[in-house]
């Protein structure tokens, strides 16, 4: 008999003003940690007006962590200390390994509707100083299963038969862009050992067997249990649902940088005050 994962949390962030100048709504963060583990942090965009977020994200660092990024309309340009150069477009994702650190930027560019949201995944311990990597998933490389009533856009993990791109190279994780049309019925077996939740892009609609209809713009953290199951209310639902199974390793968390314990943060900064961050053959992990 399988269980249907019952609604643990309802979040629905906070705005917030990151990067030279960017108004975004921060979902979940680090008072989140313990119950969204492995998951870090959710930040979400939505807007149509480019004064919102063109002032971007210029170069900086990250170590410890990877960072998922998921335009479902827009543009970013991008580039970073490995020589990357890249433009996340519609539909398409980009899925960066900072591990030992990169220094990178992430640039909006004007477009009529930024959609979309970036997702920090821990590392576990013993992958926190792995070698960085870029990988650029395009849209056309992440397949979209239709079925009746609803499509879903395999961006990590597998949905049934169908894999995405990746499966998330340290933790195995899954990540799907669910679009259900109005009245339709999403129900997806999950390992019971995972954290499961969901962001709600668009629309509304009922989550687990409760009543309550949900709108847009939030999260919604999963009860133990093995299926998810969602419904979408009168306007359809657009969903992005990500599982993962908990690291249970002690956070660091300091700003860009998310590592095990304080001296590691400590140790992370004092690198890139004398220009030792970056792991080159001369200045290896
Ligand atoms: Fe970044």
């Amino acid at each position: 008999m399988s269980t249907i994962r019952p609604i643990q949390r309802i979040v629905t962030g906070t705005p917030q003003t990151d990067g030279a100048g960017v108004r975004l709504v921060r979902v979940i963060s680090r008072r989140d940690v313990e119950d969204f583990d492995p998951f870090l942090m959710l930040d979400a965009f939505d807007s149509r007006d480019p004064a919102d977020y063109i002032r971007g994200f210029p170069w900086h660092p990250h170590r410890g962590i990877e960072t998922v990024t998921y335009l479902v309309s827009g543009e970013i340009d991008h580039g970073d200390s490995l020589g990357n150069r890249g433009t996340i477009r519609d539909g398409g994702c980009q899925w960066m390994t900072a591990g030992s650190g990169i220094i990178h930027q992430e640039m909006p560019q004007a477009s009529p509707r930024m959609l979309g949201l970036q997702l920090w995944l821990n590392l576990p311990r013993k992958d926190k100083f792995t070698a960085p990597q870029y990988r650029d998933l395009s849209g056309d490389k992440i397949p979209r299963v239709q079925e009746d009533g609803v499509r879903v856009g395999v961006i990590c993990g597998h949905y049934g038969a169908t894999a995405g791109p990746t499966q998330g190279d340290y933790v195995r994780a899954t990540m799907l862009d669910v679009e259900m049309a109005a009245g339709s019925t999403f129900r997806l077996p999950t390992d019971p050992a995972e954290t499961v939740f969901i962001y709600i892009l668009a629309g509304s609609g009922v989550v687990g067997e409760g009543d309550e209809n949900l709108a847009s713009h939030r999260a919604v953290l999963l009860g133990s249990g093995d299926v998810f199951q969602a419904r979408a209310g009168q306007d359809g639902m657009r969903l992005v649902l990500f599982a993962g199974r908990p690291l249970r390793e002690p956070v660091a968390w300091g700003g860009p940088i998310v590592m095990n314990t304080p001296e590691e943060l400590q140790q992370a900064f004092a690198e890139i005050e004398n220009g030792t961050f970056i792991r080159t053959s001369a200045n290896p992990a």
